[in-house]
């Protein structure tokens, strides 16, 4: 397997292959197939996805995969935004079509003549929806497992609020969601206000969730939009007051994709493999049996019933009875990054303990049976802290204050100042090949000069290389 620190694309795709996340042998470019263990952790992550929105009075919708050309040209940044990178259908048997089909690249265009007909009166309002489908993006740069494909697994937020401000509210609920999934996967990320040319075409302003990769590079994981009534005026979304009056809608959306499964794999993995965050491990604990002649159906009866308990408490648990060696079987649960191992063996019965090994410290150790589901949730939780705190860690360590555009450090994320004019913009980002990737979105105390024109600034901006 290829190292880490060496080699970041090289082990990537290792893992990917090694690991059993996805096949990219598949005959169309970027659109790869789920193998069992990638689909596993997916869905895993899409299962707490619909817990977050379900708890939170969101509904789940699902739409059609294809949309008209004329209901897709009706807002007209969005369509300029999207044009280059969508498939189109053109015919259907033998006949031309005479309108056009788009394949989905986003829902917008698909949900929004809907909900010109759903959204009445302010009593539909909010209205919260969500779905999890696939998105299709004609993607010209090279292709990477989970980061960069063709067909893309995503989940989409879409709702509708009487004003601005609701719809700022339902911001911030996402942003909690937000921090939920991501504690979850233990993922650190930075909220950031996208610049006005890099924001999603059709928004008021974009929230991007970046995290930042071993490479140096940050990875977009998600993005939350504002889009005030940019999308309810020409899609006609509009709702009577209490007045009788007719008023537009203001709009927000909340997305996140397969990149997850990236930015784990990237943030968490080390050189035997991946690392899974217990939260959303498709097996948190895996047994193997230490099997000796004379006491094959002791040890395996204690397995099973081992095996049993946690699973009755809901403890994900793979009991790994191949007929294979201890160490290989060591070996592949390590590369599928199972958090915790348990032996058994004849010895661990006589004293009534098991014995564990983690995948995050290596920390080996045993647990009473007696106490067997408490210790393990402790080790499950303490993994999750950990594999938190580690990756805050590293993701502080790559911040770094800058204050000239000479002799950049290639590999970190930089914290500048920017007066927050495009001129100045555009000339930081032509000139030294990094991008911005925005403003806090939660204010941040700095005080510093434009990196450009030295103009004082008391905000921050971020810039990386990205992804
Ligand atoms: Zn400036």
């Amino acid at each position: 397997m290829s190292l880490k620190e060496d080699n970041f694309s090289d082990w990537y795709l290792d893992i990917v292959e090694k690991a059993g996340l996805s096949d990219k042998r598949y005959p169309i470019k970027g659109m790869n197939v789920w193998t069992p263990y990638g689909w596993k952790i997916m869905r895993q992550i899409d299962g707490y996805i619909r817990e977050e929105f379900d708890a939170t009075d969101h509904d789940e919708v699902c739409f059609p995969l294809l949309i008209p050309e004329t209901e897709f040209a009706k807002e007209k940044d969005h369509i300029k935004g999207f044009d280059s990178e969508v498939y189109w259908v053109t015919h259907a048997g033998l006949d031309e079509l005479d309108v056009r089909l788009v394949v989905r690249p986003t829902s917008e265009t698909a949900m929004y003549p809907m909900f010109s007909l759903w959204v009445r009166s302010h009593q539909d309002l909010p209205l919260k929806t969500y779905q999890i489908v696939n998105t299709f993006r004609y993607e010209t740069k090279q292709t990477r497992p989970f980061i960069r494909v063709r067909e893309i697994h995503f989940f989409e937020s879409h709702t509708c609020h009487v004003s601005e401000e609701d719809a700022q509210c339902q911001i911030e609920e996402d942003i909690q969601i937000l921090e939920r999934i991501a504690k979850k996967i233990c993922l650190p990320y930075t909220l950031l206000i996208r610049t006005e040319w890099d924001k999603f075409p059709g928004a008021h302003y974009t929230v991007g969730i970046d995290t930042s990769m071993p490479n140096g590079r940050t990875l977009q994981m998600g993005s939350i939009h504002h889009y005030r009534t940019n999308f309810s005026v020409p899609y006609n979304i509009t709702y009577e007051d209490e007045n009788g009056e007719h008023q537009y809608v203001h709009q927000t959306t909340f997305g996140m994709s397969e990149r997850l499964v990236g930015a784990l794999i990237g943030v968490h993995g080390d050189d035997q493999g991946l690392v899974m965050p217990p939260g959303i491990a498709p097996f948190q604990v895996v047994i193997i049996p230490i099997l000796k002649k004379d006491n094959e159906a002791t040890v395996m009866g204690a397995c099973k019933g081992i095996a049993e308990i946690l699973s009755k408490h809901g403890i994900r648990t793979k009991l790994d009875d191949r007929d294979d060696r201890p160490g290989s079987k060591f070996f592949d649960w390590e590369i599928k990054g199972v958090p915790l191992r348990l032996e058994i063996g004849g010895r661990d019965i006589e004293n009534e303990v098991v014995s564990f090994s983690r995948r995050d410290t290596g920390e080996k150790g045993t647990i009473a049976v007696a106490n067997l589901v408490d210790g393990i949730n402790l080790l499950l939780d303490d993994i999750s802290e950990n594999m938190l705190a580690r990756a805050n860690e590293v993701q502080k360590s790559r911040i770094q204050d800058v204050e000239s555009m000479d002799a950049l450090p290639e590999d970190k994320i930089l914290r500048l100042g920017w007066c927050g004019c495009e001129e100045c913009g555009h000339k930081f980002e032509d000139s030294t090949g990094f991008k911005i990737l925005g403003t806090p979105y939660h204010p941040e105390k700095y005080s510093g000069k434009c990196i450009v024109c030295g103009k004082p600034v008391d905000r921050p901006a971020y810039a990386a290389h990205t992804m």
